[in-house]
């Protein structure tokens, strides 16, 4: 019976890995023209400080405005692209182009607002990365101190002498470094006190699912940024309840669908920056 399910299971397992490599193949080609198609799109979620329910930045979220299937969500292409290496030119549009959108509401009057961008390892593999970073914080004129990077914990496992010299530049140069989706990776957290990072950023996971455990871990993920003199910002944040929580818990900035989705360009002015 066993032998039975088991079976069975490699066979549904093999019939969708099919389909999946189909999807990779199709979306492997078209990724290749996306950018010079210019069918990417960043999308823009407030960061709110719930103290003075501020929008005080915007996080960057990549989309794919796919020909035929619609918006694609970036769970579905930028493993594909980081496996392509692609992700390198496109992490350099997503860069600029966040850049420039920001400059852009700088100049529209809201000159405090901050824009974080997320980094893929393979970014941080190029040995030019601090440069190009550099390069177009210059082109657009925008202060270090306003741009957030976000990367995750696979980063700091993952680095090499030459990620954690970048990431130091890229600090003393003034720009804002933090740990996305801090709390799932496998780092060891006495590493944390020499990592030239500024902020932790809680993952979604600890905020929707508040159980008595979650809600445990969460509080110490706040202390312990509390303690290392690292800002703290919590992500997924759904619910009134989850808000008042992390407030009480000394955690002021916060992100999430209960303040507001992802939106465009367009929305987020229409919504968040008209005098
Ligand atoms: P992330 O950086 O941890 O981004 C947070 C994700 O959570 C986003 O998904 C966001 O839309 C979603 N989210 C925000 N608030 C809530 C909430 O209240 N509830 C729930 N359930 N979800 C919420 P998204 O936009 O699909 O992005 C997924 C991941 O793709 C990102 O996770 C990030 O790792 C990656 N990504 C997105 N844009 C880029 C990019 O430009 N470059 C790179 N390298 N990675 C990116
Ligand atoms: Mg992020
Ligand atoms: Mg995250
Ligand atoms: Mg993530």
């Amino acid at each position: 019976k066993a032998k039975e399910i088991s079976g069975n299971s490699y066979h549904f397992f093999s019939a969708e890995m099919d389909t999946r490599s189909f999807e990779n193949v199709k979306y492997e080609n078209a990724l290749y023209k996306a950018l010079d198609n210019e069918e990417l799109v960043l999308y823009y979620q407030p960061q709110i400080n719930y103290h003075t329910k501020q929008v005080v930045g915007l996080e960057a979220l990549l989309r794919w405005h796919h020909p035929t299937d619609g918006l694609v969500p970036p769970d579905k292409f930028i493993p594909l692209a980081e496996e392509t290496g692609l992700i390198v030119p496109i992490g350099e549009w997503v860069l600029k182009e966040a850049c420039q959108q920001l400059k852009k509401w700088h100049e529209k009057g809201y000159a405090h607002l901050n824009m974080a961008v997320n980094l893929s390892v393979r970014q941080y593999e190029q040995d030019n990365l601090f440069s190009i970073i550099k390069q177009t914080l210059e082109e657009v004129q925008l202060s270090p101190q306003c741009l957030h990077l976000e990367l995750t914990e696979n980063h700091i496992i993952k680095n090499t002498d030459l990620t954690l010299q970048t990431m130091k530049q890229l600090k003393e140069l003034g720009i804002q470094i933090a740990i996305d989706d801090f709390g799932t990776g496998y780092s060891s957290l006495g590493y944390l006190k020499n990592l030239p990072i500024n902020m932790l950023k809680i993952d979604k996971s600890f905020i929707q699912d508040m159980t008595v455990d979650e809600a445990a871990i969460t509080k110490t993920i706040i202390m312990l940024a509390h303690n290392l003199k690292l800002d703290v910002i919590a992500e997924g944040v759904e619910t009134q309840e989850q808000a008042e929580f992390l407030y009480a818990q000394s955690c002021h900035l916060m992100q999430g669908y209960y303040f507001s989705k992802p939106l465009c360009a367009e929305e987020i002015e229409t919504k968040y920056l008209h005098k």
